[in-house]
């Protein structure tokens, strides 16, 4: 069991979410993220999975810290789509394009898709990389659908259009524990921290 772990993403709101999650579980542990190493690269995602993006993220992360380095990926796969948009998520419509513009054109590629086609579920791979060890894998998968409109303003990315049915709301209607509770996130941090205490 180390006694520092670095959360190995640029992106602030994952970044929180992480040590939100983990934070509850390890109280003792001291979680850094990115933040805390400003010159740490920002690795290309070369990979053709979540498993190899996650792994590239970790493997650069642990090399720039010396530290036990955490890192995430994460894809939303549409039906409809054909398992679109996958490990694009992050670059579909272009990476800069702000996320109501992204939900916007997904809208509209569904615009006529019928309730029945109309699902969805978050994809979520993490890989632990530890100096000197083997990475370690772990993934969680969060089923729901695709709304017809976006709503609430909680989680990020893509929350406002990943509709629950069983909280007949969005992903982005939840309060943050609601959607840790449930969230491919979640899931997957609560895996990794069942093996974390084992170690
Ligand atoms: P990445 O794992 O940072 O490459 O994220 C892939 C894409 O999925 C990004 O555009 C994220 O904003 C989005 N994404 C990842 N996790 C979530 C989530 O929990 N809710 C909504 N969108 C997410």
């Amino acid at each position: 069991m180390p006694t520092t772990l670095v959360i190995a993403t640029h992106n602030p709101k994952k970044a929180g979410e992480m040590v939100t999650i983990l934070n509850s579980q390890f109280p003792d542990l001291t979680i850094k993220t990115l933040a805390d190493y400003p010159d740490a690269p920002e690795p290309e995602e070369t990979g053709t999975t979540y498993a190899e993006n996650a792994a590239i993220k970790a493997e650069s992360a642990a090399q720039a810290t010396g530290e036990w380095c955490l890192a995430d990926d994460a894809g939303l796969e549409i039906d409809a789509l054909t398992g679109e948009l996958g490990i694009y998520s992050k670059r579909f419509a272009g990476e800069e394009t702000p996320f109501p513009e992204k939900m916007a054109i997904i809208l509209d590629h569904l615009k006529s898709t019928p309730e029945p086609q109309r699902g969805a579920r978050f994809n979520c791979h993490i890989a632990l990389a530890r100096p000197g060890l083997p990475t370690e894998h772990f993934s969680a998968i969060c089923p729901g659908r695709i709304a017809h409109s976006p709503s609430g303003n909680g989680g990020f990315g893509y929350d406002p259009i990943f509709w629950l049915p069983e909280m007949n709301c969005t992903m982005a209607d939840l309060t943050a524990e609601q959607k840790h509770a449930i969230s491919h996130r979640g899931q997957v941090l609560r895996a990794f921290a069942d093996w974390l205490k084992n170690q």
